[in-house]
């Protein structure tokens, strides 16, 4: 089969792979019609995650068609359209059997720290990604969902991850209603997570960022205030609109190439120092209110410095974090596209065939042509 392939930092390419197989009774084969490219896989492409290896397959944004099932899988069979969400997991364990999926103690045991991810380098379980023609799918009975008719494969690809991550992020912000919500990074994550705040009672949305076309965005798309930070001192302009005291609650949707403070870009992106930059972070802590919550979405990597945590520890914070646990999530969030409250589908501005993989990281990672999201469709290169 056809299938990207890490060449190493800023590298990527489509090679021919073996097809993959039925490794456990448990396991399906999907063919993949459509794969997300997600920001986090941008830090991958980047060389930012540990043991990301030379000739990796990425991709955790899938949906597909089932090809084969292994002689233990009941739930699914051959023909079904799968969404599958990003986190694999087990569905007995501990944290499987409290919803915590994204939390699964079998699925990439040597980590204490985080579950299986397809595409996501060996630190996730070194799990073969789905920006391929096929990808194997363990637990098809326990992850996947099989979609409606009436979805569309764009309007199932962001129920993988961008948008219940987005919309966890509102979650954990703990609304009652009317409050003011700020959120750092208006790719497609944090436009999911403005829109959810929405519909979760915000009473107003801020969107911060840099890049203009993603602003216009939020604005149009999200009903956002934006407020561009290299045009402002940010974290004046949020006091300024917030009677003095700073957002009820903020989510950080940027994670760890953040941009903005120079020290920390330097020590931590240039010098690889602390896997990242923890900029957007820290405005976090200083845009909140006494007593507010910050919901943090971002990925970072390994031990980071030069983070504010005594300010946060100061202004009695509650922070709030996690993966988002995918599948119980899923149920209410299809109801949400299906009831045309959340038009996921319109952030996917960019699609490509998967032999232009390479082009579309390039055009996602460097925000060229207004891209805010873009998916690969492998197969035919048309979308159901
Ligand atoms: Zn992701
Ligand atoms: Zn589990």
């Amino acid at each position: 089969m056809r299938a990207t392939s890490y060449e190493g930092p800023y590298r990527i390419a489509v090679k021919d792979k073996p097809d993959p197989r039925i490794e456990h009774p448990q396991d399906a084969i999907l063919r993949v019609t459509c794969a997300g490219i997600c920001g986090s896989d941008l830090h991958l492409l980047h060389g930012r995650v540990p043991d990301t290896r030379i000739g990796s397959t990425f991709g955790h944004e899938i949906v597909g068609v089932v090809e084969e099932v292994g002689p233990e899988v009941t739930a699914v069979s051959r023909g079904d359209r799968l969404v599958v969400p990003f986190n694999i997991s087990c569905g007995a364990c501990y944290f499987c059997s409290r919803g915590l999926t994204a939390c699964c103690e079998n699925t990439n045991p040597s980590s204490d720290v985080a579950c299986g991810v397809y595409g996501y380098s060996h630190t996730t379980g070194g799990y073969d990604g789905g920006q391929a023609e096929y990808v194997r799918v363990p637990f098809a009975d326990v992850d996947p969902m099989k979609l409606p008719d009436g979805l569309s494969d764009l309007q199932a690809v962001p129920l993988a991850d961008a948008y219940p991550t987005g919309y966890q992020g509102a979650e954990m912000c703990g609304l009652e209603g009317g409050e003011t919500v700020v959120v750092f990074g208006a790719g497609p994550v944090g436009l999911y997570a403005m829109r959810s705040a929405w519909l979760l009672g915000a009473g107003r949305v801020i969107a911060v960022d840099k890049v203009g076309y993603r602003l216009d965005f939020a604005r149009r798309w999200a009903g956002a205030e934006a407020i561009d930070f290299e045009d402002a001192d940010v974290i004046t302009a949020i006091k300024d609109l917030t009677d003095g005291r700073g957002a009820d609650a903020t989510i950080e949707a940027v994670g760890c190439e953040a941009a903005g403070s120079p020290m920390q870009r330097a020590i931590g992106v240039y010098v690889k120092g602390v896997a990242g930059s923890a900029t957007a972070l820290n405005w976090c802590f200083h845009a909140t209110k006494k007593g507010g919550t910050v919901s943090v979405l971002g990925v970072f990597g390994p031990p980071m410095a030069l983070v504010d945590f005594g300010t946060a520890m100061n202004k009695c914070q509650t922070i709030r974090t996690g993966q988002c646990s995918v599948k119980r999530y899923l149920p209410q969030l299809l109801e949400h596209v299906q009831a045309g409250r959340m038009p996921v589908e319109e952030l996917i501005t960019h699609r490509y065939p998967l032999e232009e993989a390479s082009r579309a990281y390039h055009t996602f990672a460097q925000k060229e042509d207004g891209c805010v999201k873009a998916v690969l469709l492998p197969g035919t290169g048309t979308v159901h």
